[in-house]
């Protein structure tokens, strides 16, 4: 440091600490170190490249100002940037920029860390290698929560998942090659085919797994056709010991890319490399994908996910609560369980809501909030109502099982339950008069009409009997 420089310095920060408040010239004057006066340019250290941006979007001005008055008017600035590049290099690295012109921050002699996949999510990082290279370092893109651990087992997944487990321990040896793992949405697949991969990549570290979208794969093959590098592409693809496509519902129609995808496939298999796939539907029912195509996916193993029973819907919200470190009370759980009953997304996607409305308006998880949420979230998802349901609500209300409905007993309660579950039907479902009857315990459409008749009357005459029917017909909308 120059005797100098330090002097000169000195003399600015008094101006500047008149000008600006206290904490601002603690923050972002006091740091720096002047280091030498030449040519009537002062040189100052900043401790970054961020410091140096904000100083001169800030406090050029002050900055100016100040320097004119001690060097004179032909007085200039310069920064030297301490550059973070410590694993590289101990030194610090400085480089000069006069003040003034911030355009010579672009051309900055270090290299700098650039996102090759900005504002272009679609493509994986390193898609594919330059040709010729043995080992191949690939992205796998893995989720690691999505794991076998975290998977749920019940009788809607049993084959998918061991199916999957089998493959993961045993990639392209067994006879589930490839494996074809198909649902509607949001029961798994995905998830499971992770979890695959990160078995496999735990019991084999040596094997190279990728996980993509069919959209990604397709992305990434029209660019090579764009750069003219298709070669590289296949041979990319054609490398992986575990190749995951996820969503392969989505190539009908690309005929270019299933093209492709067929040449890769055979050279894959071939080799008994593990070929892992989703769709929305099973292979007879896909539309739009060619037969030669088709027929191979029918080599190995079809398996599908189906949507979970209560008790392993149940499971699940426990095991993600417990992975989160999270308490509910079990009725709250259960409740939430026995409401969502379409797919396991939309399951959590409740409890996430849930979770979200407790923190945020600090109210403490009860069945009546989840209650209050779920009027909403089910509105949303418009959820229909079946007869089923009604029964179930009507007779859990009324405490009595629900086969009783079906029987021929003329005793009162059940007589009550069963009339209303039909005049609920009639009011809730688009279900006929005569379907109503035959749900409810093999009646004709006669005795339904005269159920809805009779549950009309009750309200208007007695107040009891219509209080509860408004309550019934509160929870059976919930
Ligand atoms: P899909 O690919 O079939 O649309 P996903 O795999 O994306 O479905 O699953 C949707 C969500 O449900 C994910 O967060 C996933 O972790 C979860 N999920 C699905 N099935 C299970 C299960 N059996 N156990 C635990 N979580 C599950
Ligand atoms: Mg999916």
């Amino acid at each position: 440091m120059e005797k100098y420089a330090v002097e000169v310095w000195e003399n600015c920060l008094k101006v500047i600490k008149d000008n600006i408040n206290h904490q601002v010239f603690k923050t972002w004057f006091l740091p720096i170190k002047p280091l030498k006066v030449k040519d009537n340019v002062l040189t100052i250290q900043v401790p970054s490249q961020f410091f140096y941006e904000w100083l001169e979007e800030h406090y050029v001005a002050l900055l100016k100002k100040t320097i004119k008055k001690e060097l004179g008017n032909d007085g200039r600035l310069e920064y030297s940037i301490i550059m973070d590049n410590s694993e590289s290099d101990p030194e610090p690295y400085a480089i000069n920029v006069p003040t003034g012109e911030r355009k010579a921050t672009s051309n900055l002699p270090v290299s700098m860390p650039i996102d090759l996949n900005r504002g272009n999510s679609k493509e994986i990082p390193n898609p594919f290698i330059i040709p010729g290279l043995k080992k191949i370092k690939v992205n796998s893109q893995l989720i690691e929560s999505y794991s076998f651990d975290n998977f749920v087992e019940g009788d809607c997944n049993r084959l998918a998942r061991s199916a999957g487990f089998a493959v993961a321990n045993n990639p392209g040896k067994t006879s589930f090659n490839p494996l074809l793992l198909y649902s509607h949405t949001g029961l798994g697949k995905t998830h499971l085919t992770h979890a695959i991969g990160l078995q496999v990549k735990n019991n084999f570290p040596e094997k190279t797994v990728l996980y993509v979208t069919t959209d990604q794969f397709f992305n990434q093959f029209v660019d090579s056709v764009k750069n003219n590098n298709q070669n590289d592409f296949i041979h990319f693809y054609q490398m992986i010991d575990v190749l995951i496509i996820d969503d392969i519902h989505n190539l009908a129609g690309k005929e270019k890319t299933q093209d492709v995808f067929f040449h890769i496939f055979n050279h894959l298999h071939q080799k008994s490399n593990q070929i892992v796939l989703t769709s929305d539907k099973p292979p007879v029912e896909m539309k739009g994908i060619e037969a030669r195509l088709l027929s191979r996916f029918k080599w190995g193993l079809s398996a599908d996910l189906q949507v979970p029973d209560l008790e392993t819907r149940i499971a699940i919200l426990h095991k993600k609560l417990y992975n989160d470190g999270i308490e509910i009370p079990a009725e709250v759980v259960e409740y939430l369980a026995y409401s969502i009953n379409t797919n396991v997304r939309e399951l959590e996607g409740a409890l996430i809501s849930l979770l979200a409305q407790s923190s945020l308006n600090k109210k403490t998880i009860t069945l009546e909030l989840a209650k209050q949420m779920i009027d909403k979230f089910v509105k949303n998802t418009s959820r229909e109502i079946s007869i089923d349901y009604i029964q179930k609500v009507v007779c859990d209300y009324f405490n009595i099982p629900i086969e009783m409905i079906y029987t021929k007993t003329r005793k009162r309660e059940i007589v009550q339950a069963r009339q209303l579950s039909m005049y609920f039907s009639k009011k809730h479902t688009k279900a006929s008069l005569a379907s109503i009857g035959l749900h409810c315990g093999n009646k004709d459409h006669a005795t339904v009409l005269h159920a809805c008749r009779t549950v009309n009357n009750l309200i208007e005459t007695d107040k009891h009997f219509r209080i509860f029917v408004e309550d019934l017909d509160k929870k059976i909308k919930l």
